[in-house]
C-alpha cells in the first residue's frame, strides 16, 4: 500500500491527524531528503525507517516499487506540501498503479491551493504551471498560452528569481497585468502583495535581498460590467 502524505509548507501545526497516523503506522517513509523528513518525524516523536526516493534514478524507483510489491506499507513525502505537485512522486505512483498496488492520496497542505484560496479572485478554473522553464522564451510562451485560456494562472517561484519572473510577466502580458504574490504562506512573515506585474517587480527589485518562497497568481484586468452584459453569447 502506498500513501501519498502531504507535509506542512511552513507551519508544523498544519500536519493533519491522518498524516501523523499514516507516518506512525507505515513500515517505511520514502523521502525527497531523509534529513529534512527526519526533522519533521522527530518533531512529532515518530521513529521510522526513512529511505531516499530519487525520481530521476530508475533504480531508486524500482527499489521503492519492490518494497511495495513485497507487501510493505510506504508513506511517500516530499520536503514540503503535497508530493507530486512540483515535487517528486508521480513516477512511483504511476508504476504502483500499473503494478496493481493500492494507492491512497491524503489531502493536506499545498502552496497552490493555499494561495489561490487567499487570493479571492476565483472559485472556479485556474491554470497551474508550477515552476516555469529557466529559458525566458519558453517561459513566456507558456505564460501567454495559459493566460489565453481566460483563467488565473498560478506559478511557483523562488526568491532568487521572482523579480525576473515578474518582469517577464510584464513583458509578455503587459505592465498593468494584475498579479498577487503570496509569500511565506503559513509562516510568521506571511505576506500578500497585490499589484501589477511591473509594479511588484519594481517593489521587490528595490529590496537588497528578497526572501521567502512565492506563489504568483496572474489575474485578469477587471472588465467593465456593461461590456460584459452586452457580450453576445456564442451558443444562443
Ligand atoms: N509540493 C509543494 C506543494 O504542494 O505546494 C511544492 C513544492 S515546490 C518544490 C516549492 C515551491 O512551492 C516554492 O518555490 C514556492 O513557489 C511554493 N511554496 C512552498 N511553500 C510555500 C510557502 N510557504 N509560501 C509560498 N510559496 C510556497
Amino acid at each position: 500500500m502506498l500513501y501519498i502524505v502531504p507535509t506542512p509548507i511552513g507551519n508544523l501545526q498544519d500536519i493533519t491527524l491522518r498524516a501523523l497516523e499514516v507516518l506512525k503506522t507505515a513500515d517505511a517513509v520514502l523521502c525527497e531528503d531523509t534529513r529534512r523528513t527526519q526533522i519533521l518525524l522527530s518533531h512529532f516523536g515518530i521513529s521510522k525507517p526513512t529511505y531516499r526516493y530519487n525520481e530521476n534514478d530508475p533504480r531508486s524507483v524500482a527499489r521503492c516499487l519492490e518494497a511495495l510489491k513485497g507487501g510493505k506499507t510506504c508513506a511517500l513525502v516530499s520536503d514540503c506540501g503535497t508530493p507530486c505537485i512540483s515535487d517528486p512522486g508521480w513516477r512511483l505512483v504511476k508504476e504502483a498503479v500499473e503494478a496493481g498496488i493500492k494507492v491512497s492520496s491524503l489531502p493536506g497542505p499545498s502552496a497552490v491551493a493555499c494561495a489561490l484560496a487567499g487570493a479571492g479572485i476565483t472559485g472556479g478554473a485556474f491554470t497551474f504551471l508550477g515552476f516555469l522553464p529557466r529559458k525566458a522564451g519558453k517561459a513566456a510562451k507558456l505564460i501567454a498560452a495559459a493566460y489565453a485560456l481566460n483563467h488565473p494562472v498560478v506559478v511557483y517561484e523562488s526568491p532568487y528569481r521572482v523579480v525576473k519572473m515578474l518582469e517577464l510577466i510584464a513583458k509578455t502580458l503587459g505592465d498593468d497585468t494584475p498579479v498577487i504574490a503570496a509569500r511565506e504562506l503559513s509562516k510568521v512573515y506571511e505576506e500578500w502583495l497585490r499589484g501589477t506585474a511591473a509594479g511588484l517587480a519594481r517593489e521587490l527589485g528595490k529590496k537588497s535581498k528578497v526572501q521567502g518562497e512565492f506563489v504568483l497568481i496572474i489575474d485578469r484586468p477587471a472588465e467593465p460590467e456593461r461590456e460584459k452584459e452586452n457580450e453576445p453569447d456564442p451558443y444562443f
